[in-house]
């Protein structure tokens, strides 16, 4: 087991602050009335995962778009103070997102992130997430835009 560093456990704090946020909630609870079946934030896979459903061997990220730097997306824009700061934390997120997301494809598990602005839409998330855990395809590309 690798030895965590201080800037490591610290993000690892941030991240445990960040649970059961409310995006997060909306996404269970869509899943409960579909009738999907799940668990809560794995310790034991890459990037613990915040919802992982063992039986379509899948995973799921609810990623608020600020902290883990939504492309394009108009709540991810850095502050204008401390601009270096904010860009060097949020592009440290994006690496370990995206190191997370490789590590687990690696073990065979199919990878969604929902955004937090995604979450407006219920009808459009509903089917986004039917298309996911219904389709035996290939994964949908991992890191939508
Ligand atoms: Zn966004």
């Amino acid at each position: 087991m690798d030895t965590i560093s201080a800037e490591k456990r610290s993000r690892n704090m941030s991240r445990i602050k960040g649970r059961d946020t409310q995006p997060e909630k909306t996404v269970r609870s869509l899943l409960h009335s579909m009738g999907f079946r799940f668990r809560l934030h794995v310790k034991s896979l890459p990037g613990k995962p915040d919802i992982v459903l063992p039986r379509h061997k899948s995973v799921i990220f609810v990623h608020g778009c600020f902290w883990h730097g939504h492309p394009g997306c108009r709540r991810a824009s850095i502050p204008t103070t401390r601009t270096d700061f904010w860009t060097a934390k949020i592009s440290g997120n994006r690496q370990r997102d995206e190191h997370a997301l490789a590590a687990l494809e690696k073990l065979g598990y199919r990878c969604l992130v929902v955004w937090q602005c995604q979450l407006r839409d219920k009808a459009a998330l509903r089917r986004r997430l039917a298309t996911f855990l219904n389709s035996e395809d290939p994964p949908e590309s991992a890191l939508p835009n």
